[in-house]
């Protein structure tokens, strides 16, 4: 068996060559949940033998400097965070705390999961920019970070100062890069890492990153003497910080945000990893100290990982409602977020071949609480590892499938599974809402030969029903009754229900605002289409498609004449007069007068939109109080700012 010294060895050994990868490469071959159960595990270890390899990395912060870029040496020394993830150890570093500092109250900020970055001014002026390194040591990117837009280039405070902060890319600007990249990047930390350590300034300029500040390193004759002091300092200064900062001596209140950030992270339009804490006094920080790598003065709260590494051992196709060939990854089962997750989403042929994944190889999954679980990309492929097939006939019906854009298609009209997923779709709830008729019922219904498609749902009898096995009276009545009900719709849940293919529940919502009813829409140009927000010149000759489609509009016919009918709009006439009419709003802050839906509905209902991130887009950010980095954001991108008063007077 192996003894303790050999598996310390061997944990230095394989812990370092992950942190190259990670640090130096920006190209991890496993997930830090990976990383940090081998790292505690050398923790324990050095522990229990009271001895250090001189090359373990509990000595060391961060990695290599890159030797293609100038190096800049640190005023001071910059640490890492301790971490933890109970509740109990964070007890322990408040009470640790306590027993030296009197009474001491914390700030709780996010964990912003991206680089960290170093920025100096001089007369006001941006000066200088570096990574942290390895904490001595940074490189120079002053001109990568030059090209970020949030952070300024000219500060109204005119001694030196340095600060600190985290370069981040919005969820937004990564899914929009991902979409014409001809490779994706796997998630938000590497985007910034290798947009940030890239020699070429233009390719960080291209990613559209920001950079959050939290912390003052260095500052001339200054009157800050708080951790709050260093948030209203920065934020005098117009610098993007963080949308949640809070201060408290109790570890109730702790753990009530912990609570609360957990359930909410999945919302939020940037990536963190955890909440930080930290004394809020800061002469009082001097008096706790540092480890070799951490100051004693603040943790990190990790949360449970959503992203972990797992062997891909297969990939399974199936044939979606609109004829789409969809692949899904079959994975090593792994305990994520509160789930075991075996099988994972793959968008399509395209998407596999962009993220290079390979079957037997270790790939990064992801889960964001509601969301389903996706493969981001390859971690690392072995000698086993073998390409994957790209399909050429439907898994359903065996007819060719045909490639349209970057899609595989069953074009099969008579396909079993697409009609059944087409069908069971046309019944869900934000469609037809038909309550109780499930898959497995319309399933039963097709192999029966009683329905064909989604029409021949509105001609079932009780007696069609006579002989399949599960089904009794009652059940017959509810399932007849709820098609019976169906039958009064909303245009919107109608358009979402027709399976055009690229037009889900927004998109149906948009046209129905736009064009009122089934006729207009049929008879949309493309011009009035490409128009509406978010329709692009895909989505727009979809839909046109299938509105000159025969079948399609026979369909559409026969729903009608068995009885479909769709609610008289209740949409009020626009005016197109009004102020908000073709705007993009961002809401932040709170509003005295309106809750945020209020809100919304008021803009919507004059013709406006509402966006839940700031960007050069942005027609008004309408502000309340408390109002976060999103003001910040309106400021730095020169946005036209509406405070409540000014919101009610355009109403
Ligand atoms: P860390 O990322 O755990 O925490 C320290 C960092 O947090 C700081 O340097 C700063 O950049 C950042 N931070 C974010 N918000 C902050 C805030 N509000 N205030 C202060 N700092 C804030 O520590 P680290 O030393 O940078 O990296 C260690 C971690 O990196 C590991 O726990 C592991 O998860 C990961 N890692 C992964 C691999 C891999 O192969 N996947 C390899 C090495 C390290």
């Amino acid at each position: 068996m192996q003894n303790d010294m050999d598996r310390m060895e061997e944990l230095v050994k394989i812990l370092n060559d992950y942190a190259y990868h990670y640090y130096v490469l920006d190209k991890p071959i496993v997930s830090d949940y990976d990383y940090d159960v081998l790292y505690d595990e050398l923790v324990l270890l050095e522990q229990k033998l009271n001895k250090v390899l001189p090359s373990s990395p509990t000595l060391r912060v961060g990695g290599e400097v890159l030797p293609e870029f100038k190096k800049v040496e640190h005023k001071v020394r910059l640490y890492s965070l301790n971490k933890c993830n109970d509740l109990q150890s964070l007890q322990k570093f408040v009470d640790d705390v306590r027993e030296v500092v009197k009474n001491p109250k914390f700030t709780i900020e996010y964990k912003f999961d991206g680089l960290r970055v170093i920025v100096e001014y001089k007369n006001g002026l941006l000066f200088r920019a570096s990574t942290r390194g390895n904490g001595v040591v940074g490189e120079d990117i002053t001109e990568q970070v030059k090209t970020i837009k949030s952070v300024p280039l000219q500060i109204e405070y005119k001694k030196d100062l340095t600060i600190a902060g985290e370069g981040i890319i919005t969820l937004e600007n990564l899914e929009k890069y991902n979409k014409t990249a001809s490779e994706k990047l796997k998630n938000a930390r590497n985007a910034v890492a290798g947009a940030m350590r890239n020699l070429d300034p233009k390719v960080t300029a291209k990613r559209n990153l920001d950079v959050v500040f939290y912390d003052i390193i260095s500052i001339e004759n200054s009157e800050i003497k708080t951790q709050s002091d260093v948030q209203n300092f920065l934020k005098k200064n117009k610098f993007l910080t963080g949308d949640l900062f809070e201060t408290t001596s109790s570890i109730e209140k702790m753990q009530e945000v912990i609570n609360k950030v957990d359930k909410e992270k999945s919302k939020l339009n940037i990536l963190i990893d955890g909440l930080v804490f930290k004394l809020d006094d800061l002469a009082s920080r001097e008096e706790l100290g540092f480890t070799a790598k951490f100051p004693k003065w603040a943790i990190a709260y990790k949360f449970a990982p959503q992203e972990m590494t797992s062997m891909l051992k297969g990939v399974e196709w199936n044939v979606g409602r609109t004829g789409k060939i969809n692949p899904t990854g079959i994975i090593e089962p792994i305990e994520l977020a509160g789930a075991k997750i075996t099988r994972a989403t793959l968008n399509n042929y395209d998407d596999i071949k962009r993220k290079k994944i390979k079957i037997n190889s270790l790939v990064f999954v992801r889960r964001s609480n509601e969301v389903i679980p996706e493969i981001l990309g390859l971690a690392q492929d072995f000698e086993n590892s073998k390409e994957i097939e790209k399909p050429i006939i439907c898994p359903c019906c065996k007819e060719k499938l045909q490639e349209i854009g970057i899609n595989l298609f069953c074009v099969n009209p008579n396909c079993r599974d697409k009609q059944i997923n087409k069908i069971t779709y046309f019944a869900s709830k934000n469609c037809m809402d038909i309550v109780g008729l499930s898959d497995k019922i319309i399933a039963t219904l097709f192999d029966k030969n009683l329905i064909r498609k989604a029409s021949d749902l509105y001609q079932l009898t009780p007696q069609d029903f006579e002989g399949i096995e599960g089904f009794k009276d009652k059940k017959i009545n509810n399932i007849l009754s709820s098609i019976e009900k169906s039958k009064n719709v909303n245009l919107n849940n109608f358009i979402d229900a027709l399976s055009i293919d690229g037009v889900g529940e927004k998109t149906a919502k948009d046209l129905a605002k736009k064009f009122l009813d089934i006729n207009s829409l049929k008879n949309a140009t493309y011009e009035q289409l490409i128009n509406i927000n978010d329709i692009g010149d895909i989505i727009a000759k979809n839909i046109i498609e299938y509105f000159s489609n025969k079948d399609n509009l026979d369909e559409i016919e026969r729903l009608f004449e068995l009885g479909v009918n769709i609610k008289k709009s209740e949409q009020k006439q626009i005016n197109k007069d009004s102020f908000f009419y073709n705007k993009k709003f961002v809401l932040t802050g709170t509003l005295d007068n309106y809750k945020r839906q209020e809100a919304t509905k008021l803009i919507e209902d004059r013709g406006g939109e509402v966006v839940s991130s700031v960007s050069k887009n942005t027609d008004y950010v309408i502000c309340g109080a408390d109002a976060g980095s999103k003001l910040d954001k309106a400021r730095a991108l020169k946005i036209n700012i509406l405070y409540e008063k000014d919101f009610i007077d355009k109403l």
